[in-house]
């Protein structure tokens, strides 16, 4: 019934290619376009993973074995002596971006992924839609799949009042080798995701696969995340380069000031357990982003749907942005599956991923409560102010009423 069916996807990293893979294999047409030029670039270093991830990977057709993760065997809560405060046992896997992104793209064939495609404007046309491009290239489908991140065009200009909120605090990242990890934090906490909570401020620490995606003892990597308020005045010096140019919520690494990244390096110093803060001190690139919620109100105009960071962007303390683009290429696989009422299908979707995004960025939010630059105690605090707990942030970190995090049994099945 959906044979003939014809589905542009405009984004071609995890969301448009979950969608791609899933849709093929319902037995529609798809074409991915994607801006970039050339092979993506990792966005970023580690990923918290989901049994749901893997299991819609499988049912894309992606490779997948246990090198895939890293296992961690749960939460510890270092103060700034680096004497563990709490500790919690959690079975959960890390992974990288490229160990997803990589077995997806080889998934889609080169006649159905077309690079440097830049998406400049849709226009509906009945039960149809056209799509223009930079260059004055132009596609025409019977659905376009809005896969272009949480800056969509499409969104933008379907939805123009609907735009990231910048949450008031910025993330800094970074990653080493294993072997240039101090030996205490080797020995003692390297299988377990080790959170900081420096006043006001939130870290966390954790293994993830090497160079080559390699995850054997001594060959991984170990990638941090400190999370730091800043005002929008704040960000904006963050994010000028030494030229004084500014780059909006984040800034090319080979970009961020030198000064900033000495400055990190002296407050981690300050604030941090000696040996986490010489991870940090040992960085030699960090990263540098702008942490936003994204809410659309609505995920299907006409014949366009929006997946993945063009419809909602939860922060990443739930670990599941990826996760939460596969399940809704998924669930857009599951509603139009032997449809003919295409439109009737692509409600469906809309009404469920609704509710998971709302749900997803809600959640985000708590979790990044102590971070909002307030100073209450405990006797003032009330409802999601509980998240000021660093405890209770460790209790619901991720999103486990929504996803499950993945064990290294759910890669051999
Ligand atoms: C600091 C940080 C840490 C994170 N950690 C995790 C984690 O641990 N686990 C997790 O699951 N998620 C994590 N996320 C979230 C995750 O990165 C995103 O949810 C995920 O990348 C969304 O995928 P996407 O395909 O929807 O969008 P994107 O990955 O943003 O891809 C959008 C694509 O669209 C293309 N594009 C944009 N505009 C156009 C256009 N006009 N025409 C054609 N192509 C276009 C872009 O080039 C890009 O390839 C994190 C995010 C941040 C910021």
């Amino acid at each position: 019934m959906n044979r003939g069916k014809h589905a542009l996807i405009v984004g071609g990293s995890l969301g448009g290619l979950f969608a791609a893979s899933l849709l093929r294999r319902i037995g529609w047409t798809v074409t991915v376009f994607e801006r970039s030029a050339g092979a993506l670039a990792s966005r970023g270093a580690g990923l918290g993973t989901t049994r749901e991830l893997v299991e819609t990977m499988r049912r894309a057709g992606a490779r997948l074995d246990v090198s895939m993760a890293v296992p961690m065997t749960g939460y510890v809560w270092l103060d700034a002596a680096g004497k563990v405060v709490h500790a919690q046992e959690r079975l959960n896997a890390s992974s990288t971006w490229s160990r997803v992104y990589l077995p997806l793209r080889e998934a889609i064939s080169e006649a159905d992924y077309r690079a440097g495609m830049a998406l400049e404007r849709v226009e509906p046309n009945g039960d149809r839609v056209i799509a223009h491009f930079a260059g004055g290239a132009v596609a025409e489908g019977d659905l376009l799949i809005a896969a272009d991140g949480s800056l969509s065009t499409v969104r933008r200009q379907l939805l123009p009042a609907v735009a990231p909120r910048y949450a008031g605090y910025v993330a800094w990242r970074g990653i080493m080798e294993e072997r240039e990890v101090p030996p205490a934090i080797r020995q003692a906490h390297f299988d377990k995701i080790a959170f900081s909570f420096p006043d006001g401020e939130m870290s966390l620490a954790m293994p993830v696969p090497g160079q080559g995606d390699d995850t054997r003892p001594g060959h991984r990597r170990y990638y941090f995340i400190w999370y730091r308020p800043a005002d929008t005045a704040a960000l904006r010096g963050l994010c000028t380069d030494a030229d004084g140019v500014h780059h909006g919520i984040s800034i090319p690494p080979p970009l961020i000031r030198p000064e900033l990244i000495r400055a990190i390096k002296r407050d981690a110093a300050e604030r941090f357990a000696p040996d986490l803060a010489a991870v940090i001190a040992r960085t030699e690139q960090p990263l540098l982003q702008a942490i936003t919620d994204l809410e659309s109100p609505r995920l299907v105009i006409g014949r366009v749907v929006l997946l993945g960071d063009a419809a909602f962007v939860a922060r990443p303390h739930v670990a599941a942005g990826v996760s939460k683009a596969a399940l809704d290429a998924a669930a857009l696989a599951d509603a139009l599956a032997g449809e003919a009422d295409i439109d009737g299908a692509l409600a469906r979707y809309e009404r469920e991923r609704l509710d998971f995004g709302r749900r997803i960025v809600a959640h985000g939010r708590r979790l990044g409560t102590l971070l909002d630059g307030k100073k209450l105690s405990p006797a003032q605090w009330t409802g999601d102010d509980a998240y000021r707990d660093p405890r209770r942030v460790l209790r619901d970190y991720g999103a486990p009423h929504l996803v499950h995090d993945l064990t290294a049994q759910d890669l051999v099945a």
